[in-house]
């Protein structure tokens, strides 16, 4: 049966969601050393500035869904990890490949899609560059007991244009590059700067809670 990916709130925004970029400015981000980020802004965009660095969200999640739109440049002459190339950290330590590996017949540990050297994208999902597309996860962080003993570890979904590219995929533990590994804490989201001008539209997040209600019928 094919899955049910009508549903997700792809074009909506739920009124539950917090908008990290709502086309107008840098507000709700910085950088990784907490100056102002140097990324573009323009008609609604935002596009990375090759070594101003990767721009995190000021506000931190723990479980969530997110949407993000985003932008690889058409770069024809560009190969392997020189195309395109960014990605979206789910809380500052989990990377969601950004490149444009459009039309690579078995897309690897490191493409479009992939959590990065951990997952491959289950299929190719990805446009080629100059086209927007789609990223809507579904993230459940890690669980941590008192002493920060990892008892569960995270677990991502991802929608790539609709495509189901990640199902409920494992997580060993942070990826390269990641903000830290304190996997029991709330995170940001970050966005590479990997030197590409990659751009990025639409980006929110909905918190989700950790845990449903222990109770059977609890009869309202
Ligand atoms: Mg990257």
């Amino acid at each position: 049966m094919q899955p049910v990916i009508s549903s997700l709130p792809t074009d909506v925004v739920p009124r539950a969601a917090v908008r990290l970029f709502d086309g107008k400015d840098l507000k709700n981000w910085t950088t990784r050393d907490g100056r102002k980020p140097g990324w573009k802004v323009s008609r609604g965009i935002m596009t990375v500035v090759a070594k101003t660095g990767d721009i995190v969200s000021k506000k931190k999640f723990r479980d969530f869904v997110l949407h993000v739109e985003l932008r690889s440049p058409k770069m024809p002459e560009a190969t392997g990890q020189k195309k395109g190339n960014s990605g979206v950290y789910l809380q500052g330590r989990y990377e969601i490949q950004v490149l444009d590996s459009s039309g690579w017949k078995v897309p690897g540990l490191g493409d479009s899609g992939a959590i990065y050297n951990v997952h491959a994208p289950l299929v190719n999902a990805c446009k080629p560059g100059g086209n927007w597309q789609t990223y809507d996860v579904v993230f459940r962080a890690a669980r941590v007991d008192r002493a920060g003993k990892v008892l569960e570890k995270a677990r991502v979904t991802v929608f790539q244009n609709g495509i189901l590219i990640q199902n409920n995929a494992e997580v060993p533990g942070p990826t390269g590059g990641a903000m830290d590994d304190k996997v029991g804490q709330p995170g940001p989201l970050l966005l590479q700067d990997h030197g590409d001008p990659v751009s990025y539209r639409n980006v929110w997040i909905m918190e989700l809670p950790e845990k449903g209600s222990d109770q059977y019928a609890p009869h309202n």
